[in-house]
């Protein structure tokens, strides 16, 4: 059979339809479609993709069977329409137009007019009797043609484009100032004008032979998928140079024929909210350039109805016709001559996160699409969307029009948040108990700062990742933080700050948005979600807030089809009770450090570090007992009998102590003790690399009564709790455990301490005994290890920065350049790197698996809440993962779509040949794992 390489379209038939993008790229399918769906669409053919590629194989020419092709539609068209390309009575118009298979708007050319020459322009005017639409037709034509086809274009980057230029000497030598006031002999003038140009500049002619001139125009539209533009494109948003475009050839509809002519462009739904309604604008009297260029200002599409009563409502009924056979929201061009309308172009239209979500959602109420296409129309992150506090567009915008812009970090804890600039936690809280609203800013944070983080509307460091302190904590929170922004200066001493060669004071006033990473000086307004006054502020009746009933919908869905569970990271009963309103369904991490700067503990803390003898040391733990006490109680009082997993004591004992010398004497007059004996103890604590010293299970196999207390904690808080007839089930997990004799020695202190107090308080209660992987030893040595761990929560955080040999809190400032030059295709500590920590990960489980087949495996690093890392956990098959409260959310949907995107293919029918049975047992998941 001959290859086909031209797709005609038109007159209520098409060749090619919507699914044909890859032959007749986005444009020219969609076109197709249109046609096959009786729409008015002016007729043409595609010539496709396929020649692109033929185009390059010979050296930019159009292959002759090809060109036979072209003409034999050419020939299709006139007969369809009664007129003929280059014809002195009736003559055809096309315009020859790009279209690959991904939209890349702007990125290549595009002529219309085509067909014009003396003779044509001529039997125009006389067909039409309006001879400044011709010629004003016609010097479009040359200008594009002599500028995309014979290369007449501006030469350096401070040139005036030459076209633009003798149409300025024209209006200078007239005396008028807009090109509405060209006559049509000014503009037949200015044809001559170009034509001369063209042959003085170039060197070529341009072209009367109507056939030349499409020739020319193919090739040249061909020529442009390897433009610079097209190119940076391309690399841009990872479209494939083997692609090709297509190249359209299509009737001409003039949408400045007069005023009962125009042109528009629409959306069949607002694109910004959402919202079921007709959005777009159209000008009359107007081609498309005119409602781009923004020359005049366009008008409503409701506003249609008025000018054009019959066009209003044909386009309202293609709305219609368009959404129900796409099911999607599209985005229209169309074009009105003297009265008849056409659809020049239509595509799924882009849309805000926000907007997307209730498309969806009202997509599956109006039965247009089922819950799980909606689920797969969402982008997990879009949810932040609903959930955050944001700012007031208008006024963002304003702001960084105005130079407020000062820097750009990592969009670390997504929302909006305006404070008064503070630089340390102690100044965060006082000014937050008088009513100030604050943003902590510090070059980086550590556990001290815990207090003024969370006194704090958002957190701004200068150092530090994705997985920095600042910012999972802040995650965890639920706190806006902008973390690693480089530009920022920061002399704590004098408290100010530079940026850009401005100097912010303590007290002034910044914004930073956290979605975005952005910071801006100044207060900008903001406004809290719907979503958080009805789950977290209990503020909001949800029958008033349409918002949280569509993500509510969206959860439900996401619940029918995920696998995993979700758990949450929280230390707090007020963290944790957020994450049940978000729907968590266990604690995955508590990290018990974070309790000891609550209320009173960090003194007994300090005391327990700086202890000298051991009885020092039962003394200082005795006090935190208590109080480790209470906080468990109150977590596993909320959490009703769901599973929580606390994990014993993990950072260098460092961190608790004080480093300024102003601190040191306090501390020192505290406890009684000298100075200097403070200060030699942190000075003997110092570690060159605290992240792989003395931390972990290490701190608690060389110090058991830490452990022990810790146990004796939780465990005289789960019988408290079982008192009070509220079920329990804790899960005591072991950091940083590489050797199964680690957690040995720690799992034999936890379970005697178990023991011990059901005994003395006369209940029992199920508990489980388990560890972090989180160093590659652990995981490599995990079959070893499931011996005598009931659970395995991979710390994916430690886990990445041990295998990667990159340390989590330093490696700001090379790891934007490792993914900018492609040397990591994501920040491996926001996404899993797959092909390495991945690897561990599944060989973790795999031999975990086989040791103790019923072993519970989760996560609990940063990745926990990430879309991508989420779907991997869903292939490697854990359990669950747990992430911060406010990523809950955004877990269960990235399950949901885990499940739905990689469900085992249906098992083909029992015919059983060789091939099939071989198939039907590989079972392979739908993706690359
Ligand atoms: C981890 O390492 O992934 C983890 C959860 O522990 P942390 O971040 O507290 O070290
Ligand atoms: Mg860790």
């Amino acid at each position: 059979m001959v290859k086909k390489y031209v797709y005609f379209f038109g007159a209520g038939r098409a060749e090619g339809n919507k699914d044909m993008k890859g032959i007749l790229g986005g444009k020219g399918a969609n076109l197709a479609e249109m046609a096959g769906l009786g729409l008015p669409v002016p007729p043409g053919f595609t010539i496709s993709t396929e020649v692109c590629d033929l185009f390059y194989k010979s050296r930019k020419r159009i292959p002759e069977d090809v060109r036979k092709e072209v003409g034999k539609n050419l020939a299709r068209l006139e007969k369809v329409l009664g007129q003929k390309l280059g014809d002195i009575e009736n003559p055809l118009l096309v315009s020859i137009r790009s279209g690959a298979r991904a939209s890349m708007p702007g990125m290549m050319d595009t002529i219309l007019n085509l067909g014009l020459n003396e003779k044509t322009a001529a039997a125009l005017v006389a067909k039409t009797g309006n001879s400044r639409f011709v010629y004003d037709s016609y010097r479009r034509f040359v200008q594009m043609y002599g500028d995309v086809v014979l290369g007449l274009r501006p030469v350096n980057k401070d040139d005036i484009d030459p076209f633009e230029a003798i149409i300025e000497e024209k209006k200078r030598e007239r005396g008028i100032h807009q090109d509405i006031d060209l006559t049509a002999d000014d503009l037949r003038n200015l044809v001559a004008r170009f034509k001369a140009a063209i042959k003085k500049e170039t060197g070529h002619e341009f072209p009367e032979d109507p056939m030349k001139q499409l020739w020319g125009a193919v090739g040249s539209v061909f020529g442009s998928w390897m433009n610079d533009r097209a190119i940076a494109y391309r690399k841009m948003y990872d479209i494939p140079e083997s692609w090709g475009t297509a190249v359209n050839v299509q009737t001409m509809v003039f949408g400045n024929m007069g005023d009962d002519s125009g042109t528009g462009v629409a959306f069949t739904r607002d694109a910004a909210t959402g919202e079921n309604t007709f959005y777009g604008e159209y000008l009359m009297n107007a081609q498309g350039e005119d409602v781009v260029a923004g020359t005049r200002t366009p008008l409503q599409i409701a506003e249609l109805k008025k000018d054009d009563a019959k066009s209003h409502a044909e386009l309202e009924k293609i709305r219609h016709i368009l959404e129900t056979h796409y099911t999607d929201m599209m985005d229209i061009e169309f074009t009105i001559q003297q009265g008849k309308l056409f659809m020049l172009q239509c595509r799924v239209g882009k849309r805000t996160a926000f907007a997307a979500i209730k498309i969806a959602v009202d997509m599956v109420d109006e039965k247009l699409i089922g819950e799980k296409e909606a689920l797969a129309r969402i982008e997990p992150d879009q949810l932040n969307q609903l959930l955050r506090p944001i700012f007031d567009h208008a006024e963002k915008d304003a702001a960084i029009k105005g130079g407020r812009l000062l820097a750009k970090g990592l969009n670390a804890g997504p929302g909006a948040a305006t404070g008064r600039i503070v630089f340390n936690s102690v100044d965060a809280e006082a000014w937050a108990k008088r009513g100030e609203k604050v943003i902590l800013t510090r070059i980086e944070t550590s556990p001290e700062d815990i207090k003024g983080m969370n006194a704090a509307e958002g957190i701004l460091t200068a150092r530090g990742g994705m997985t920095s302190h600042a910012a999972l904590v802040a995650r965890q929170m639920g706190k806006v933080c902008v973390a690693g922004c480089g530009e920022l200066v920061m002399d704590y001493g004098k408290h100010v700050m530079t940026v850009k060669g401005r100097t912010l004071r303590e007290g002034d006033w910044i914004s930073i948005d956290g979605t975005t990473g952005q910071v801006i000086e100044g207060k900008l307004n903001t406004k809290p979600s719907e979503v958080l006054q009805v789950l977290i502020g209990k503020t909001l009746d949800p029958a008033k807030a349409p918002v949280y009933r569509t993500f509510a919908k969206v959860m439900k869905w996401a619940d029918k089809y995920r696998t995993l569970k979700i758990r949450t990271n929280a230390d707090q009963p007020d963290q944790s009770a957020n994450a049940l309103a978000f729907g968590a369904e266990g604690i995955g991490l508590c990290r018990t450090e974070h309790m000891f700067f609550g209320e009173g503990k960090i003194g007994p803390m300090r005391e327990m570090i700086l202890a000298d003898t051991l009885d020092q040391r039962r003394a200082a733990l005795a006090k935190l007992l208590p109080l480790q006490r209470k906080d468990f109680q109150g977590i596993f009082e909320v959490m009703a009998g769901r599973p929580v997993t606390i994990r014993t004591i993990d950072p260098p004992l460092h961190e608790f102590l004080p480093h300024e010398e102003k601190e040191q004497r306090q501390v020192a007059a505290e406890m009684g003790i000298s100075y200097e004996k403070v200060r030699e103890r942190v000075e003997s604590l110092h570690e060159f690399n605290p992240m792989l010293g003395f931390r972990g299970c290490r701190l608690g196999i060389i110090y058991p009564e830490i452990t022990e207390m810790q146990a004796r904690a939780i465990f005289e808080a789960a019988a408290a709790t079982r008192k009070k007839r509220i079920e329990v089930e804790p899960e005591v997990m072991i950091p940083l455990v590489g050797n199964v004799k680690e957690l040995a020695d720690q799992e034999k202190i936890v379970r005697q301490t178990a023991e011990a107090v059901m005994k003395e308080q006369g209940v029992t209660f199920k508990y489980l005994v388990g560890t972090m992987i989180e160093i590659p030893r652990g995981a490599l040595t995990a079959d070893e290890i499931a011996a005598v761990a009931e659970f395995f929560s991979f710390g994916t955080n430690d886990l990445t920065q041990t295998t990667l040999g990159v340390s989590r809190d330093d490696a700001a400032r090379f790891l934007v350049p490792y993914v900018e030059k492609e040397i990591y295709a994501k920040d491996p500590f926001e996404v899993i790197d797959r092909d390495g920590v991945g690897q561990l990960m599944r060989m973790a489980v795999e031999k975990g698996r086989k040791t103790r087949p019923a072993i519970k495996l989760g996560i609990c690093g940063e990745h926990g809440g990430d879309p991508s890392s989420v779907e991997f956990c869903h292939l490697i098959g854990l359990n669950y993962v747990s992430c911060s409260p406010f990523r809950v959310p955004i877990a269960r949907l990235a399950a949901a779509r885990a499940a739905l995107l990689n469900a085992p293919k249906a098992e083909p029918k029992k015919t059983a040949g060789p091939k099939a049975k071989a198939a039907s047992k590989a079972k392979k998941p739908a993706r690359k794992r």
